[in-house]
């Protein structure tokens, strides 16, 4: 970002040229260095660049060219300071926290969650000895009070996977800074071009590059943005040294993926958009959950915060898991799987899959019923979806 020029390109360009950095050959697309180790001209060197005095890699552990030019790619759109890659979103979450956090401290998290973050959050930070308080995110009042002096970290996503609740982003964090404590915001359901929790003042960012980066269903990735500072003081050595390093093979695909997100992106959300709507009528369905309908009930928060609904859609489907499952397995086009954010449009029951393991109790309390299911709309004709939902439903309506 020293260039004034580049600090001035919009997401489109940045998207397709932010972190370019061509070796001597030309080469047109982004090189891919598949090696682990680097070579030092003389041993002065190597020694001058382990004390941090010459720039250039060391270990591709540590940093891979391919894995750097993800890095500052993602860093320009999401408008954070810098990025450091992992090998997967949850390597992510950990590494972010983790790498700020020590026994006897206090986290505060909204309760829905991603099934791995949740169990980050419940089952092993509470063994190394640190405080968790959950509170339902929508909730400001929830957060005013289990914010206090002290509290370390608030931890939250927005939209939340798979209910969708949103949390304010700017009121949440206002709360958090009130008390020196810093904010962590998984960001992957909205990706950089739907939200940028960095402008409203968060202070780490994470993604799952595995999601809308990719777009593609290929590969895994994560990443960590914030500022320089965070990174130097308390992300570098923990990542060097614990190894979750993103391999240059996915580094390279998600720079291929970034390139075209923001138009994937915009195509799914119309088709997420045009299928809510379509769902909302349907007889079989109870209630659709979108943060696009004007009947989501966050439906200004989402109008004030993201750029367009995302392409997720969660919807209740007239009675339990049978009529759940009876659906799912009319589909024809939608495929059954747990991902999101995919060209192919896909679908899951999370009470057995995704949100199994969180047990009844915790599903119930955050609204995750029998008969929910949650749909990662894709880039096929939103006609042959809307079909192809339909007639999975007519067995339900068959039933009912
Ligand atoms: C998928 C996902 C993750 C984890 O990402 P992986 O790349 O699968 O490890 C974390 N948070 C949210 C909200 C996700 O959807």
């Amino acid at each position: 970002m020293s260039d004034d020029g580049k600090n001035r390109w919009r997401s489109r360009t940045r998207a397709v040229r932010a972190g370019l950095d061509r070796s001597p050959h030309g080469e047109t697309s982004e090189a891919l260095f598949l090696n682990s180790g680097f070579v030092y001209d003389t041993a002065e060197q190597a020694e001058a660049r382990f004390l941090g005095d010459d720039e250039g890699f060391i270990y591709s552990r540590y940093g891979n060219p391919t894995v750097a030019m993800f890095e500052e790619r993602l860093a320009q759109l999401d408008g954070s300071e810098a990025c450091f890659a992992t090998a997967s979103g949850m390597a992510a979450v950990f590494a972010a926290l983790l790498c700020q956090l020590q026994s006897g401290d206090h986290v505060v998290a909204s309760r829905a969650l991603f099934g791995s973050c949740h169990y980050i959050l419940t089952q092993l930070l509470p063994r190394y000895g640190i405080e968790v308080d959950l509170v339902d995110g929508a909730d400001l009042s929830q957060w005013q009070d289990k914010i206090k002096d002290g509290t370390k970290v608030v931890f939250f996503e927005t939209p939340s996977n798979p209910t969708l609740d949103l949390i304010d982003l700017k009121a949440v964090i206002d709360l958090a800074h009130d008390v020196d404590a810093r904010v962590v915001v998984d960001n992957v359901f909205s990706t950089p071009i739907l939200q940028r929790p960095a402008d409203y003042g968060a202070d780490v960012v994470v993604y799952s590059g595995t999601k809308h980066m990719d777009g593609q269903g290929r590969i895994l990735g994560g990443a960590v943005l914030s500022s320089q500072a965070f990174i130097t003081d308390h992300l570098m050595n923990f990542m060097r040294h614990t190894g979750p390093a993103m391999s240059a093979f996915n580094a390279w695909i998600l720079l291929k993926g970034l390139e075209t997100m923001e138009l994937r992106l915009a195509e799914q959300c119309r088709n997420a958009q045009t299928i809510a709507e379509m769902l909302e009528a349907q007889d079989a369905v109870e209630r659709v959950l979108y943060p696009g309908l004007k009947s989501f009930p966050q439906y200004a928060l989402a109008q004030a915060q993201m750029t367009a609904g995302g392409s997720v859609i969660t919807f209740d489907l007239r009675g339990g898991k049978d009529e759940a499952f009876r659906f799912l397995n009319g589909l024809q086009i939608v495929d059954i799987s747990n991902n999101l954010g995919d060209a192919k449009s896909l679908i899951t029951h999370p009470a057995t899959t995704t949100h199994r393991a969180v047990g009844p109790e915790e599903r119930a309390k955050v609204g995750i019923g029998d008969g929910m299911v949650r749909l990662s709309v894709g880039l096929e004709d939103p006609e042959d979806l809307m079909e192809d939902l339909g007639a999975a439903l007519n067995r339900i309506n068959d039933v009912i």
